[in-house]
């Protein structure tokens, strides 16, 4: 069982990239899109992935179900600077620092993607406005970021991918949230 999920895992991650990279191209960070996640083949975030492995959800989300924790999350948010989990430090005078405009940009077409992947024909542009909704009131995030973050998806909700996620679009928008004033 263990075995066949090896490869389901495998193709869900280069799957799940591969959509990240497409979106990351449109808003011009396709390196962002390119080194998307890599960490995810380390044997700390492959492994406990694999086991946990369901298709339809992050194996993350199981493995806390089970064991109360997940290692592979601890590793991969502790490396990858699109996870908002990145940016907090409870000790700094600034606990969450805005997140910097091509991990934002990232952090958004992976949001995007992995409601793809996941979802598939279910998935809606509504849905991942509602999923990240309810995900903001729940993790720490700079106010700015979560404006960012909420203005693109509404947009993406309104008037689709093409309008919104390309880079003239999506720094105009991350000047008009995020910047210092
Ligand atoms: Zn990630």
């Amino acid at each position: 069982m263990y075995f066949k999920n090896i490869f389901l895992h495998l193709g869900l991650i280069t799957h799940h990239r591969w959509l990240v990279f497409k979106l990351c191209c449109r808003a011009g960070e396709p390196w962002r899109g390119f080194v998307h996640d890599l960490s995810k083949y380390s044997p700390t975030e492959f492994l406990e992935s694999v086991k946990y492995y369901t298709g339809t959800h992050s194996p993350i989300t199981e493995a806390k179900k089970e064991k109360g924790y997940s290692k592979a999350w601890l590793h991969h948010k502790g490396r990858n600077k699109h996870h908002a989990e990145y940016w907090v430090d409870n000790t700094a005078p600034d606990e969450t620092p805005i997140i910097p405009y091509k991990y934002a940009v990232e952090m958004i077409c992976d949001k995007l993607a992995a409601g793809m992947a996941y979802k598939k024909k279910d998935f809606t542009y509504e849905y991942e406005l509602n999923y990240w909704m309810k995900e903001k009131e729940k993790i720490k995030i700079n106010k700015k970021t979560e404006e960012f973050v909420t203005a693109v998806l509404s947009s993406v909700v309104k008037d689709g991918i093409n309008k919104t996620i390309n880079k003239k679009n999506m720094k105009k928008l991350y000047k008009k949230y995020c910047k210092d004033n």
